[in-house]
C-alpha cells in the first residue's frame, strides 16, 4: 500500500477518487458502514456546493453517479438583513452560469465519491482506527480489530476530531463561535424557485437551501445563540414552526418541519500546519469554518484536488508522490487560501452581530449599494461560484 486515507467522507472520497490514474495502491478506511445512495425523503444534512467543487467532482466522475433527485441547482441567491433595509441578490444568467451552485446531502455524495472510486482504491468500511504511529519511514495504524496497516503517506480526512491529526502532534485549537446551528428538512407553502435564500438576523444567520422534488421542499441551516436555540427547541413543534417562519420574514410563505429538528455545535478550527514527513490533513481534519457561507467542504474538495495534482507531480518528475516538496506545496498552495476564508467569515459573523447603529447603517446601505452595482456583483457571484483562478488538473474519467 502507497496512500492510506484515514476517513472516507466527502474530503477522503474525493482525494481517493482524484488519485485514480496516479498507479498507487490506495486504502481508504472509515467507521462507517459501506455508502449507499439514500432513498426517500432529503436527509438534513446537505451542503451548497460551488461551481468549482461540480466540475471537480464531474471530472472524477462522481458527478454522474448523484442521481437528479438527491441534486437541486439554483439560480439566484437572496441575502437579507434582519432589519429589512439591506438586500442583495445573486442571479446566475450575470455571469453567465448554468446555476449559482448546488445543494446535494452529504450522504449523497459520499456514496457518489464511493460508486466511482477507481480499481486502485481499496476501501475498508467499519474500519476504525485505534492507534496512530511513525515507524520508520512508513505511518503504522492499529484498527480496533487488531490488524495493522502501515504505509508511507498517510492522510488525516478524519474530520475534525482528527485522530490523524492528534497522533502527528499537530496544534489546531479549537474556537467557540458563540453559535449553533438548528438543522431540519422544511416543506414550505410557497416554491422555492431554484433560489438560496439567506437573512441574517442579529442572533445569527437563517439560511433556506432549496431541494429537489416538488419545488417546495428546503433545508434549514439556523445559526443563533445556544440560548435562544435553548429557548425555540422547547417549544411545541407549532409554534416552533410559527417562530421560524416569522424569523425567515415568510419568505416561502408557512413553515413546517420533515422529521426532526437537530442541533448542531459550531466551532471553528485551523491546524497550525498541515503537513509532517509522510503524512497531510485535508477537509475538517485541517480546517472548520463556520457554516454562515457554505464554504467547509468546498474548501476540502480543493484540499483533495490540490494535493492530488502535487502527488501526481512528484510522480510525473519520477520522485515519491509524499516528497517532502510535494507536502509542502500542499500546504503552502492551501493553507493562506483556508486562513483567509477563516478572517473572512469570522468578520461577516461580527458585522451582521453589530448593534453599533453607525456599523448597521454602512452594512445596509452596503448592502443597497452593492445590489445596484453589477460589476461588483459579478466579482461576488464569481466569488461564490469558486471562480478565483485555475482549478487542479485531475485524472478524466
Ligand atoms: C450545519 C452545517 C452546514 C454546513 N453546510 C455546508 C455547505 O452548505 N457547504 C459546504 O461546503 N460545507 C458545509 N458544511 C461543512 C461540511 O459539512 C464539512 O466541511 C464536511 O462535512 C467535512 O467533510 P470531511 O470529509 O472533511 O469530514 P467528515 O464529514 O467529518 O468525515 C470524516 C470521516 O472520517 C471518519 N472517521 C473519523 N474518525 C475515524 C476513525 N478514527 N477511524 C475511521 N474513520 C474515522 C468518519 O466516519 C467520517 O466518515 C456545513 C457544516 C455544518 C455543521
Amino acid at each position: 500500500m502507497d496512500v492510506l486515507i484515514v476517513g472516507g467522507g466527502m474530503a477522503g472520497g474525493m482525494l481517493a477518487a482524484a488519485l485514480g490514474d496516479s498507479g498507487l495502491r490506495v486504502t481508504v478506511l472509515d467507521a462507517a458502514p459501506e455508502p449507499v445512495m439514500p432513498e426517500g425523503p432529503p436527509h438534513p444534512r446537505v451542503s451548497a456546493l460551488t461551481e468549482a467543487s461540480q466540475r471537480m467532482l464531474t471530472q472524477v466522475g462522481a458527478w454522474a453517479q448523484l442521481p437528479a433527485a438527491r441534486v437541486q441547482a439554483y439560480q439566484r441567491m437572496q441575502v437579507w438583513d434582519g432589519d429589512g433595509t439591506g438586500e442583495v441578490t445573486f442571479d446566475a444568467g450575470s455571469v453567465q452560469a448554468e446555476a449559482l451552485g448546488w445543494i446535494v446531502e452529504n450522504d449523497a455524495l459520499v456514496a457518489a465519491l464511493y460508486r466511482a472510486r477507481p480499481a486502485n482504491v481499496q476501501w475498508l468500511s467499519r474500519t476504525r482506527t485505534q492507534a496512530i504511529r511513525r515507524q520508520g519511514e512508513h505511518w503504522q495504524v492499529t484498527l480496533e480489530d487488531g490488524r495493522v496497516l502501515s504505509a508511507p503517506l498517510l492522510i488525516g480526512a478524519d474530520g475534525a476530531r482528527s485522530r490523524v491529526r492528534d497522533a502527528a502532534g499537530i496544534p489546531a485549537p479549537v474556537q467557540d463561535t458563540g453559535h449553533v446551528a438548528i438543522v431540519g428538512s422544511l416543506r414550505s407553502a410557497m416554491p422555492h424557485d431554484g433560489c438560496a435564500r439567506q437573512r441574517f438576523l442579529t442572533s445569527g444567520p437563517l439560511a433556506l437551501l432549496p431541494l429537489s422534488g416538488d419545488g417546495q421542499d428546503c433545508s434549514l441551516v439556523w445559526s443563533l445563540w445556544p440560548r435562544e436555540a435553548e429557548r425555540l427547541m422547547a417549544l411545541a413543534p407549532e409554534a416552533f414552526e410559527a417562530a421560524l417562519t416569522q424569523a425567515s420574514d415568510a419568505c416561502l410563505g408557512a413553515l413546517s418541519f420533515q422529521g426532526a429538528r437537530q442541533v448542531i455545535p459550531i466551532r471553528t478550527l485551523h491546524a497550525s500546519d498541515y503537513v509532517r514527513p509522510g503524512l497531510a490533513l485535508i477537509g475538517d481534519a485541517a480546517h472548520v469554518v463556520h457554516p454562515l457561507a457554505g464554504q467547509g467542504i468546498n474548501l476540502g474538495l480543493l484540499d483533495a484536488a490540490v494535493l492530488a495534482e502535487e502527488m501526481q507531480r512528484s510522480l510525473s518528475r519520477g520522485l515519491p508522490a509524499w516528497h517532502a516538496a510535494a507536502l509542502n506545496r500542499y500546504q503552502r498552495r492551501r493553507w493562506g487560501h483556508n486562513a483567509l476564508m477563516l478572517r473572512a467569515l469570522s468578520g461577516i459573523k461580527a458585522l451582521f452581530e453589530a448593534n453599533a447603529l453607525e456599523l448597521r447603517w454602512a452594512r445596509n446601505t452596503g448592502m443597497r449599494w452593492v445590489n445596484r452595482l453589477v460589476p461588483v456583483k459579478q466579482l461576488l457571484a464569481r466569488e461564490a461560484l469558486g471562480r478565483q483562478g485555475d482549478l487542479p488538473r485531475l485524472a478524466r474519467k
